[in-house]
């Protein structure tokens, strides 16, 4: 097979090489960051000095800063405990949350939507009539949509959830590495991150906590993480996850560069196709996605065909990859069955290139000629 080109960095992100050093340096030693003896204090020295790099990224203090296995646990940790602790209160959760959150509807009793507008921004005045009409405890809402790329104007979606006395969780998972975040300045009580999406391993992530004074717990028993995240730490993937976290933040200048690349992309794939539909494009987005729909063909297609000449793209959630499924955010977002069913996603990252750029628009222009005959 020819070169194969990776553009499904919202996915998951390959690992960065100081992440991958990091994780070697410690794997092969037994430590158990919670025993007393030297092994013991080598893995802590490795958790906290990780945990001093997560927290860096969102600008918060690594006293604040939980370690877990990702974001669809920081997310079922925060949800999950709200729900129990106030049964008679509800939980606001946006419409275009990952599954991670929206799913727990069918679970957790107390749990509305709020709308989208048709770019995928939070309807603020619909958020404002739900919190009139339900006393809630949490408002949560995503920093960036990971099919769309979509940035949430989360500042004053949190100031409206705090206004009516509601707390504000927000899942940052596709936004660290991608713009600055500031868990204080944007009002955010709950933050969840996962390390993978931006160049750390799979298998690990964060919660940062607010100044509310709550730790929502999931997880009981060892002790570990204050007692609020019970399990043997996973020393080489926080290893990794602090290496990922401290060039994401270091490149956070150079990650904006992507824009060029993207408008290139989105320019060569209008040329090419003038009837494509460009999701989110009519505001800010982070500058590695871009999610299109080429309305009549259906994703799954354009993505087997992309395989095909050795790329790979998504076709949205990937996290239920294996299924064709309309994009639930694209009919959040307002559109039809038809179009919801062919949106496909193009990520950027860290290890992109111009030349990968160029060949996804060789690409195109193949598939597309042959579509049309
Ligand atoms: N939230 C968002 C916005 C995501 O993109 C993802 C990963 N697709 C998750 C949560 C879940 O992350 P993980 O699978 O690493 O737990």
């Amino acid at each position: 097979m020819n070169k194969r080109i990776y553009l499904d960095y919202n996915a998951t992100a390959p690992i960065r090489p100081t992440a991958l050093e990091a994780i070697n340096s410690v794997i092969k030693q037994p430590l158990n960051a919670s025993s007393v003896h030297s092994y013991g204090r080598e893995g802590r020295k490795v958790v906290e000095s990780a945990r001093e790099h997560v927290a860096k990224l969102i600008n918060t203090d690594s006293n604040q800063v939980l370690l877990n296995s990702g974001a669809t646990e920081g997310n079922n940790t925060v949800l999950q405990y709200f729900s129990q602790q106030y049964p008679d209160e509800m939980i606001l959760v946006s419409a275009t949350e990952h599954p991670s959150i929206l799913e727990l509807r069918d679970i957790l009793p107390n749990v509305k939507v709020i709308p989208v507008d048709n770019q995928g921004l939070i309807n603020l005045s619909a958020l404002e009539t739900l919190l009139n009409d339900y006393k809630t405890c949490l408002v949560s809402c995503m920093a960036v949509n990971n099919e769309s790329g979509v940035i949430q104007h989360v500042a004053e979606i949190s100031a409206l959830a705090h206004k009516h006395g509601a707390l504000f969780h927000c899942d940052a998972t596709q936004a660290a590495g991608r713009i600055m975040l500031n868990m204080q300045t944007l009002g955010i009580d709950f933050l969840t991150l996962s390390s993978h999406k931006i160049g750390g391993p799979q298998g690990v992530g964060a919660l940062a906590l607010g100044m509310c004074g709550i730790t929502p717990t999931l997880l009981y028993g060892g002790g570990q993480e204050k007692s609020a995240r019970a399990g043997t730490e996973n020393v080489a993937g926080i290893a990794g996850f602090g290496a990922a976290a401290k060039e994401a933040l270091e490149h956070l200048n150079h990650y904006q560069a992507l824009g060029t690349w993207r408008n290139k992309l989105e320019d060569g794939l209008k040329a090419t196709s003038p009837e494509i539909i460009i999701h989110g494009a009519k505001t800010e987005r982070v500058q590695n996605t871009c999610f299109f729909s080429l309305p009549g063909v259906d994703s799954q297609t354009l993505l087997m065909a992309f395989d095909l000449e050795g790329i790979a793209v998504s076709n949205g959630s990937a996290c239920s990859s294996g299924t064709v499924k309309s994009s639930t955010v694209l009919k959040a977002m307002g559109l039809d069955e038809k179009i919801s069913a062919s949106g496909l996603r193009i990520s950027m990252g860290w290890a992109t290139k111009e030349e990968d750029i160029d060949a996804f628009l060789g690409a195109w222009e193949k598939i597309y000629k042959r579509l049309k005959r």
